[in-house]
């Protein structure tokens, strides 16, 4: 390794450390991570072989309003790896359909296999001898009344204790994971006072019914652990799944995020920067899903997370001018009552005096979600469906963005050039207030551009085919997708090759190929065209 790349890689702080080889005082420090001191270039150059692998561009810092938390350690670009990390544990959502302990799968027959210890419904008989059961099993089994195991396929919220359970076996098998837990936030004074129902069940059932050998003040700490900082992920087959990522943990919180979080089949999570991101600049992601409306997302924070969200979107009463949670002032046409006071009290039109209680807002939205059919079958009726909705909210609304999801669902099978229009409306719209509230190089973007892709092509096919298209128009229609599917490409290309989005990047690959061959073809033919145009010009002069 050249003497220069190193030079580029450290840098002197006035900081003083341990340094990573031989432990004594060092001021230098690694220019990649900052994280690692050395007393000498020599010692950083021995140690990189090890620290290659841990050698991130992030930086915990704390301060007394947000705890520890993670910046950037130099300027990032969008797309760069900045964490990767396995889970310490992982286990079933709290509420969720019966799935396998052994190996997550979903259980599709009640009883046709039970585990013989604890009786919980397993896929097959290999699966309660899997690592990841055996040692739960044997508490489990302490059940002997069999009140835990579901009894039917439906959702449900028996598995909730199972991740609390597995978190509690860390401390037998795995002292370090236990101890690095035993770090993280927990709210558990405020949970205990808060009595959620979920949370006391499941501290009765593990200390009570499974008498899991550990106290009642130890579990609701752990729970709290588990509920404040587990993360949702997707098993192989979408399984929904959740597990503790003790680094990715100290990630805050923004309905803005500068990151994207992508899994594999092993759940492992990869983090890369959406967008650039300045050094020092705290790095975010979303801790609840950014297409929740304000009340949604703002119930999580109080309730689970027990933060209050300071972000532009929710410090914003319009949400960045999209007035995704609003509904349309009933007295002035292009106002929309706003929660100015905060989300539970009345929301108010800026214009007039009209106002509305907070949980009318709700129930209002939330109607209209519920009452949504997917009955259209023509275009203008698919047309006349969303412009109903805009007529009560703005057309960046959830229920419009839910709506013209559907809209995406009901035309997919027709083929006509109006239908593939409006689609084409719909998916251009949609990638706006996606971008708006998940900048980025965000899957959502990669898959989005990929499908309006798709609709174009078919688009410039159709108009084509009905003669509204010359060749040169054509073409140039088809060069302008394949640079919009080039870029898909680019952002589907950060998916993990193994998992189970990858296939999105393969799509997208095969696609740019098909349309540029067919580029090719068309200018080829025009060419000689061209060139027999040519010929019967000079055959003409010569004559
Ligand atoms: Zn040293
Ligand atoms: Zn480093
Ligand atoms: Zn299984
Ligand atoms: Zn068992
Ligand atoms: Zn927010
Ligand atoms: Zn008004």
């Amino acid at each position: 390794m050249s003497c220069l790349r190193w030079h580029n890689r450290s840098r002197m702080t006035g900081e003083e450390g341990a340094c990573g080889v031989c432990g004594t005082a060092a001021k230098l420090r690694c220019g990649g991570c900052s994280n690692v001191h050395y007393c000498c270039r020599d010692h950083q150059r021995k140690h990189w072989a090890l620290h290659r692998e841990e050698c991130r561009p992030i930086k915990q810092v704390e301060n007394p309003q947000e705890g520890r938390y993670l910046v950037a350690s130099r300027d990032l670009a969008a797309g760069q790896l900045v964490l990767n990390e396995s889970p310490v544990v992982c286990g079933p959502t709290g509420t969720c359909i019966p799935l396998c302990l052994g190996c997550h799968s979903a259980i599709t027959d009640l009883e046709s296999c039970r585990c013989p210890g604890c009786f919980w419904p397993m896929c097959s008989p290999e699966c309660h001898q899997k690592d990841l059961h055996v040692k739960e099993c044997g508490i489990l089994a302490q059940d002997v009344k069999q009140i835990g195991p579901p009894t039917s396929l439906d959702v449900t919220p028996r598995y909730d204790m199972i991740l609390v359970l597995r978190c509690l076996l860390l401390r037998e098998a795995n002292p370090t994971s236990w101890n690095r837990l035993m770090t993280m936030e927990s709210h558990v004074d405020a949970r205990r006072e808060q009595q959620e129902p979920y949370h006391m069940a499941g501290v009765r059932f593990l200390t009570e019914v499974l008498k899991c050998g550990f106290d009642a003040d130890t579990v609701h700490r752990v729970r709290g652990i588990m509920i404040t900082n587990c993360i949702n992920i997707r098993g192989p087959k979408g399984e929904h799944l959740r597990g503790i990522y003790p680094n990715i943990a100290l990630l805050n919180h923004s309905c803005l995020p500068n990151l994207t979080i992508r899994s594999d089949v092993n759940n492992v999570l990869y983090i890369r920067t959406a967008v650039a991101i300045k050094k020092g600049d705290p790095l975010v992601f979303s801790y609840t899903p950014p297409e929740e409306p304000l009340w949604e997302r703002q119930f999580d924070f109080r309730n689970v997370y027990f933060f209050s969200c300071k972000c532009r979107r929710c410090g914003d009463p319009t949400e960045l001018g999209t007035h995704y949670s609003s509904p349309r002032c009933p007295k002035c046409p292009d106002k929309f009552l706003e929660p100015r006071d905060g989300v539970d009290a009345p929301w108010k039109c800026p214009e007039c005096e009209e106002k509305r209680e907070s949980q009318d807002i709700r129930d209002e939205a939330e109607r209209h979600i519920k009452d949504m059919d997917e009955r259209y079958s023509s275009t203008s009726e698919v047309e006349s469906f969303l412009t109903g909705i805009t007529r009560t909210f703005h057309d960046s609304h959830y229920v419009w963005v839910t709506a013209a999801q559907a809209s995406l669902r009901m035309l997919k099978n027709d083929t006509s050039l109006a239908a593939l229009k409006l689609q084409q409306e719909i998916w251009r719209r949609l990638m706006g207030i996606y971008q708006l509230f998940e900048p980025g190089l965000t899957r959502r973007r990669g898959v989005s551009l990929f499908q309006l892709s798709m609709v174009e092509t078919r688009v410039a096919q159709t108009q084509r085919a009905e003669g509204e298209l010359t060749t040169p128009a054509y073409v140039a229609a088809l060069t302008r997708i394949l640079r919009q599917l080039e870029y898909a490409a680019k952002i589907l290309e950060l998916e993990p090759s193994n998992s189970t989005e990858s296939h999105w990047k393969a799509r997208a690959g095969e696609k740019a190929a098909a349309i540029s061959e067919a580029i090719a073809i068309l200018q080829q033919n025009s060419d000689s065209q061209q060139e027999d145009a040519e010929d019967v010009g000079r055959l003409h002069k010569e004559n």
